[in-house]
């Protein structure tokens, strides 16, 4: 990112993405750093006041992580610090007065960080270097340019898996830091600095951190995993791993979820489908957002969906919802209601119901442009896993045909996928899906 000789004097990890305290190449790379010029070592936190459409759901499952990760830091004796503000506001006057020799931060991306990254480096002269622990295969490795769709790039993925999907070393008590370095985080203090929107429901059937992370990791493997390939597409049936909302905050890694599933001994079918999913789907969202810096507007669509959907605009609609009505779940289709209510008092819609979700948000809108934007706001604003690059590949693949084929031309979708109400209820017991979310609902505080 900045390259330079690196001098002895403190290393700064400037953790961001990946908040964990293990399995994390970041840590490790800037450790080993350290360790090579006998420098202290430093983790440093920037905790904006807003993130996007984030609230305080997202905000409470992300520093009751963090609170975690200090702890474990700690316990190497490696310090964790929470800078309130944006990184250029911090980052610099800190690394300054440290006289840091180096910075180290998470490859990520979207928009926001890159933004961060490139004003802070416009501050600093010291070498920053960027590590991607966020995927197995690193995103610019396994690439070079946006891929049209998961066929293309599987085989460059699966070229070069062995040599990435590996057990991690130990990140080890660091020699050069001490114990007076290490200054508790004020965690409410932290938390009063954050000025989001309040949720109107909190999430309760998932608990942040590694800890939690690793319990629902090994609860799946031994409980989920064999029978994976049949179970995850059917939204009455808890077959996901739910492990989405973890894999977003960094609170546990890719590669370690990927490394214990592969060493289960579960069916073989099973373990192909999960890390389809996990290596090469969620990778390939990394590519989109990397390669295109528009990807959560319609100029990333590729050029036969944007053709087709602009000559399909004028179609009449049979039903148009402002977004407060879709936000409240009051459309004629109680399937889709039922997938927004699940989004908005669990934090997590089933993925199977996310492409429908996001297909009718298409039908029931003006245009593609409108439908793009009120599909990625409700996500991100109800997500826990939100604001992430499967988030926004996920919904240009519904709306926009990313990653995907052109199929036979039909109104308003033209040539982009369409899903209907009756394929959906002929997959699994759409009114048993219905009844599980207004049972949820009652149940919600
Ligand atoms: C409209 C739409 C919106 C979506 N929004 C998000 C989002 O905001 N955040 C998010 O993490 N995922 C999103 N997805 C992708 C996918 O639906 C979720 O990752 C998955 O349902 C998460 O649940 P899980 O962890 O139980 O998944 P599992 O089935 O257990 O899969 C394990 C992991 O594999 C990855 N994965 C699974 N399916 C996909 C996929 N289709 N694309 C990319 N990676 C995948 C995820 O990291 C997931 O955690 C979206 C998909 C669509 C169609």
């Amino acid at each position: 990112m900045r390259e330079g000789s690196v001098s002895a004097g403190p290393v700064v990890y400037w953790m961001s993405r990946d908040q964990r305290a293990q399995d994390n190449w970041s840590l490790l790379y800037a450790q080993s750093m350290a360790v090579e010029t006998k420098s202290p070592l430093y983790v440093v936190f920037c905790l904006v006041p807003r993130f996007g459409a984030a609230e305080t759901r997202h905000y409470d499952f992300m520093i009751k992580g963090l609170s975690e990760t200090e702890s474990r830091l700690r316990a190497r004796i490696i310090p964790l610090q929470v800078m309130a503000g944006r990184p250029v506001e911090t980052l610099p006057a800190y690394l300054n007065d440290l006289r840091a020799a180096l910075l180290v931060t998470d490859f990520d991306p979207l928009r926001i960080k890159r933004d961060w990254t490139k004003a802070v480096l416009g501050q600093v002269s010291v070498p920053v270097h960027e590590v991607d622990s966020h995927n197995i295969v690193p995103c610019r490795i396994a690439s070079q340019k946006a891929e049209y769709g998961a066929y293309t790039l599987r085989p460059k993925i699966n070229r070069l898996k062995d040599n990435f999907l590996t057990e991690f070393p130990r990140v080890r008590k660091h020699p050069f830091n001490t114990a007076d370095m290490l200054k508790p985080v004020d965690w409410e203090q932290a938390l009063r600095t954050v000025k989001c929107a309040a949720s109107r429901t909190q999430v309760d059937w998932i608990s942040p951190g590694f800890r939690a992370a690793d319990r629902m990791l090994k609860d799946f493997i031994r409980l989920k995993l064999p029978g994976y390939a049949e179970t995850r597409n059917d939204p009455t049936r808890d077959g996901q791993s739910n492990l989405s909302p973890f894999l977003h905050f960094g609170q546990i890694s890719a590669q370690r979820v990927a490394w214990e599933a592969q060493q289960s001994g579960a069916p073989e079918p099973d373990q192909e489908a999960f890390l389809e999913e996990l290596i090469v789907r969620r990778e390939l969202s990394d590519n989109f957002c990397h390669y295109h810096a528009d990807y959560d507007k319609v100029s990333a669509f590729p050029g036969w969906a944007r053709k087709s959907l602009a000559e399909h605009e004028a179609d009449p609609r049979p039903y148009l919802y402002p977004e407060s009505r879709l936000e409240s779940a009051e459309t004629h289709d109680e399937l889709w209601n039922a997938a927004q209510k699940e989004m908005m008092q669990r934090g997590k819609m089933h993925g199977y119901m996310r492409m429908y979700w996001a297909k009718k948000i298409l039908e029931w809108s003006e245009d593609a442009e409108k439908a793009l934007s009120t599909a990625i706001r409700l996500n991100d604003r109800y997500s826990l896993d939100g604001r992430d690059p499967n988030g926004y590949a996920g919904v240009a693949w519904s709306i926009g045909g990313v990653h995907d084929r052109a199929w036979p031309s039909r109104p308003i979708f033209g040539k982009v996928r369409y899903m209907s109400e009756g394929g959906a209820r002929a997959k699994f017991r759409a009114n048993l899906y219905v009844r599980m979310q207004e049972e949820e609902k009652r149940d919600s505080p």
